[in-house]
């Protein structure tokens, strides 16, 4: 069975294993009752009935427990300095905070040195990867100065390959009266400062933010660089950021929350992935993104924490799940799907969310007997162990 110098390890008497790949068990979830798999180095080799195991160096039972992949958790905040436990305390509390939002972050976050906001990124990936997320997106957004935002991006970069050019995030009070004069630092000096240390270009396209002609002079730049777009959109209220997505070719519309016929049209019919991020709705106490209306319409759904010191302080995937589940009309099967397979769609990923033969070995024991528990149990630690990469963390 080896194949290289990396020894072989069988994870054995898996009670149910969610493989997302309909060709390798029942379901869109391609669920195998009793199985096994085989993780050779950082990769899937095998997958299959727990009695047919090919033999290995080294073998885990599970016991009757379920396996899932490792999420991917495709939108998070995580370069930043500070925190905002007062203006959460106040907004949860029904008391008036005048100061507060993102400028704060902003502020505190250019304050700070790199091994401050070096240390913050690794500790909330631990954070997630304790919890099972083995792919996480993060994005720049708290400098929203050529130097500040290249930085993020930089150190970003350092601990994860997927990395997101946030600069339209808010225009900054540097520039409050200048908004235009901000797009053009983005589009010019900023983007090419950012582009060498991204993937992604993204804008929050809402009232108070950018508006869809600038949310579309920031994308295509980006583009032009060679960075994908995906957009914050209609989080707030009705807006044009979702359409945009759509005629742009973004891999993703983030947030999803207030939407149109046609808009929930536009993602049906397109390649962009609907990302809800349902841990900002719980934190703000906002109307739910109808997972439902989405997922009838056919458009493919991601779910997401937007992990953020503002909006959304979770790093908790199975927390979405189980929200999506009780509030947003989302099937157990659903969710699980949307948290894994969903966010490498969104993206744009094939060698993760899923276990299949050749996928790398990104892989959640729960210490439950099957993925419904995750919304069945909400805020029990149910991920007992987690390989990523092939290495058990
Ligand atoms: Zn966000």
């Amino acid at each position: 069975m080896t194949t290289n110098s990396a020894p072989t390890t069988a994870l054995t008497h898996i009670a149910q294993l969610v493989t997302n790949d309909p060709s390798l068990g029942e379901g869109p979830l391609g669920l195998i009752q009793d199985a096994a798999v085989v993780i050779d180095g950082d990769r899937i080799a095998w997958v299959g009935p727990s009695g047919k195991a090919p033999a290995t160096d080294n073998a885990v039972d599970a016991g009757g427990r379920a396996v899932i992949p490792g999420f991917v958790d495709s939108h998070s905040h995580l370069v930043f300095a500070g925190d905002r436990t007062e203006e959460f305390n106040a907004r949860m509390s029904g008391r008036p905070y005048s100061a507060g939002g993102i400028r704060t972050t902003v502020a505190a976050t250019r304050a700070a040195g790199d091994d401050v906001l070096r240390a913050n990124v690794a500790r909330y990936l631990a954070e997630g990867l304790r919890q099972g997320t083995t792919t996480q997106e993060t994005k720049s957004g708290y400098g929203l100065t050529v130097e500040d935002e290249a930085r993020a991006l930089r150190i970003a970069a350092e601990q994860t390959d997927e990395v997101t050019f946030l600069g339209a995030h808010i225009v900054p009070p540097d520039h409050a009266d200048d908004p235009a004069g901000y797009v053009d630092l983005v589009t010019g000096p900023m983007l090419d400062a950012c582009a060498p240390h991204a993937r992604w270009v993204d804008v929050f396209c809402e009232k108070g933010a950018f508006d869809g002609d600038q949310a579309r002079a920031i994308l295509t730049a980006g583009a032009a660089k060679g960075l994908v777009p995906r957009v914050h959109a209609n989080q707030l209220g009705h807006g044009p950021g979702v359409q945009l997505a759509v005629e742009l070719g973004a891999a993703s519309a983030d947030h999803c929350t207030h939407l149109t016929d046609a808009d929930v049209d536009a993602l049906a019919g397109s390649e962009t992935v609907a990302t809800l991020l349902p841990g900002a709705e719980f934190s703000t106490r906002a109307t739910w993104p109808d997972a439902r209306r989405l997922l009838d319409a056919g458009a493919t759904v991601a779910l997401s924490t937007d992990c953020n010191p503002g909006s959304s302080f979770t790093s908790s995937m199975p927390f979405c799940i189980a929200l999506a589940v009780r509030d947003m009309g989302m099937t157990p099967d659903e969710a699980v799907w949307s948290a894994t397979a969903g966010g490498a769609r969104a993206l744009r990923r094939t060698d993760v969310g899923r276990i299949t033969p050749g996928a790398r070995a990104d892989l959640a024991l729960l210490d439950a007997p099957s993925h419904v528990h995750l919304a069945y149990r909400p805020g029990v630690p149910l991920v007992s162990a987690v390989w990523h990469k092939g290495v058990l963390v």
